[in-house]
């Protein structure tokens, strides 16, 4: 499959990876699969990793921090699953751990300012503990420039790895262990399939499931497709097994993941599409929901809006990123709608569940967005009315399209916009949330605020934020609640 917008044909420029802009060759993705043999000699060096830290007397200590989307905290869970293998333990404290592991995004320069200033105050840990191991991995390190930048410039770093390495990381880190060198490995790949990692999740009650890997959308402004690789999806079998043992272990709440879940099984050359998953999910026997994202509208179909109606288990929750109301930047955004189609799809999604809960994204200042094209998406977020959006001011990425497009406003002017935007989405997430008050919802209890009054936090089958007094002991479990209040960010609830 290829969408080859203008904007997009290969520039030749450098770009994040060494493949540079993508061209209809690295488009062309031949899937590759990891040989369950080489995922079991992963967990043997684990075990040999084990028992060399046993021998010395003592359990590891291991650090994970986690950078960006829930992609990343699905990958954390499996660096997890290695270093718990590995025999080690956890902690939150940099100063008690032997191996500290930093999943990074790129998506926004923000996020990669922030890893780049906690990496570098990692001198003071290494300082008091100089056998303590730091890994970088993740996407910020798959651009070629940030793996040279971590190098050249920190030298606190023992070990850089890009996503498409992850399923070799106790490999990886036994290099390090044993040549006491560094060691980086984040070359440019299409990506890989593997499946079958050791995975440590989270929580009890909620779960990620990753459905499909990469993105082929190319979104002018966006890193994603060049650190992640081609789309590809699993095979629906591994993820419905999956999905039956985390109904088995009690999950009540999955979330389906994907940078575009509506292209699921393209790649597959099955007839099964996103939809036909969440039927074979919602068939798994159990009390539970089933959740996903991220929704490109220009692959949202009525199939989908209609499985999720008729599926009891899937929640009528939509997260479909807009990014722009303003049809000459979605053009430059190589987006592939426009705002009347848009609105369209949001007519007929809200035609078979009027309970939609709706969000989305929204990118503030793209190269050239003018007062009128800022207008235009004002007028489509009022009329949308969304239930929560995620803002952003662009963020230039290298080598991407739109880093090479004229950008003439000031940062000041976009901030404007920005913080009239945020004041919009404020008002309407406000104004919906009033609306729930006096009536009953069903909710699941999902974990402690740490606060007295209202100790519980719980979501609405929409995804809505209900905090409610209660025993600690209904975590886990679905109860009514009668909401009593609201603010822009939640609601308030008393069990009935
Ligand atoms: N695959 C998802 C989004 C992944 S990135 C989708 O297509 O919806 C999450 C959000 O980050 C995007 O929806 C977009 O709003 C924002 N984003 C991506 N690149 C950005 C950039 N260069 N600057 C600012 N925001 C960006
Ligand atoms: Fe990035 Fe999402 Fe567009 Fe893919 S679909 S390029 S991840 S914004």
């Amino acid at each position: 499959m290829l969408i080859l917008g203008e904007i997009l044909r290969p520039s030749g420029d450098g770009g994040p990876g060494a493949g540079n802009f993508f061209t209809e060759k690295n488009m062309a993705y031949e899937r590759k699969t990891i040989d369950p043999a080489q995922i079991q000699a992963q967990r043997d060096i684990c075990a040999g990793i084990a028992r060399r830290f046993e021998e010395q007397g003592r359990r590891p200590l291991a650090l994970v921090d986690t950078y960006g989307c829930q992609q990343n905290e699905a990958d954390s869970e499996e660096l997890r699953g290695y270093l718990a293998l590995m025999g080690c333990g956890f902690t939150q404290d940099e100063f008690q751990a032997d191996i500290i592991v930093v999943n990074t995004c790129a998506v926004r320069e923000h996020a990669e300012m922030r890893v780049l200033g906690n990496v570098g105050a990692l001198n003071h840990s290494k300082k008091n503990k100089p056998e303590q191991i730091i890994a970088v991995c993740g996407c910020m390190v798959q651009q070629q420039h940030m793996a040279e930048k971590l190098k050249k410039s920190y030298p606190v770093v023992d070990l850089v790895f890009g996503p498409h390495e992850l399923w070799r990381f106790p490999e990886l880190l036994k290099q390090v262990m044993d040549r006491h060198k560094r060691v980086f490995a984040a070359e440019d790949s299409q990506g890989v399939m593997a499946e079958g990692l050791p995975r440590q999740r989270d929580g009890k009650v909620k779960a990620w499931l990753s459905i499909m890997y990469g993105c082929n959308n190319f979104c002018s402004y966006c890193v994603v497709p060049y650190v992640r690789g081609r789309e590809r999806s699993r095979r629906a079998e591994d993820v419905v097994a999956e999905a039956r043992e985390l109904v088995a272990a009690g999950y009540k709440d999955i979330t389906l993941l994907g940078q575009n879940v509506n292209s699921y099984g393209r790649d597959l050359g099955s007839e099964l599409d996103f939809s036909d998953l969440i039927r074979r999910i919602n068939d798994i026997p159990g009390d539970f929901l089933i959740r996903f994202m991220t929704s490109h509208p220009k692959d949202a179909t009525e199939k989908l809006f209609k499985t999720m109606a008729e599926c009891e288990k899937c929640a009528h929750q939509l997260h479909l990123p807009v990014q722009s109301g303003s049809d000459r930047i979605l053009k430059l955004m190589n987006r592939n709608y426009d705002s009347a189609k848009y609105i369209s799809q949001v007519e007929l999604a809200r035609s078979y569940m009027p309970d939609l809960v709706l969000t989305t994204d929204i990118i503030v200042g793209f190269p050239g967005e003018t007062e009128e094209d800022f207008e235009d998406t004002i007028k489509l977020v009022e009329k949308v009315r969304y239930d929560a959006m995620f803002t952003f001011i662009y963020s230039k990425r290298v080598g991407t399209p739109a880093a090479k497009m004229p950008d003439p406003y000031t940062r000041e002017e976009k901030q404007r916009h920005f913080d009239r935007l945020t004041e919009t989405a404020n008002r309407i997430s406000g104004e919906k949330h009033k609306e729930y008050e006096g009536k009953t919802v069903k909710v699941l209890v999902d974990g402690e605020t740490g606060r007295e009054e209202y100790n519980l936090s719980s979501r609405t089958n929409g995804g809505r934020l209900v905090h409610l007094k209660g025993d600690r002991s209904l975590i886990g479990r679905f109860v009514r609640v009668k909401i009593v209040s609201s603010n822009t960010w939640a609601l308030y609830g008393e069990i009935v």
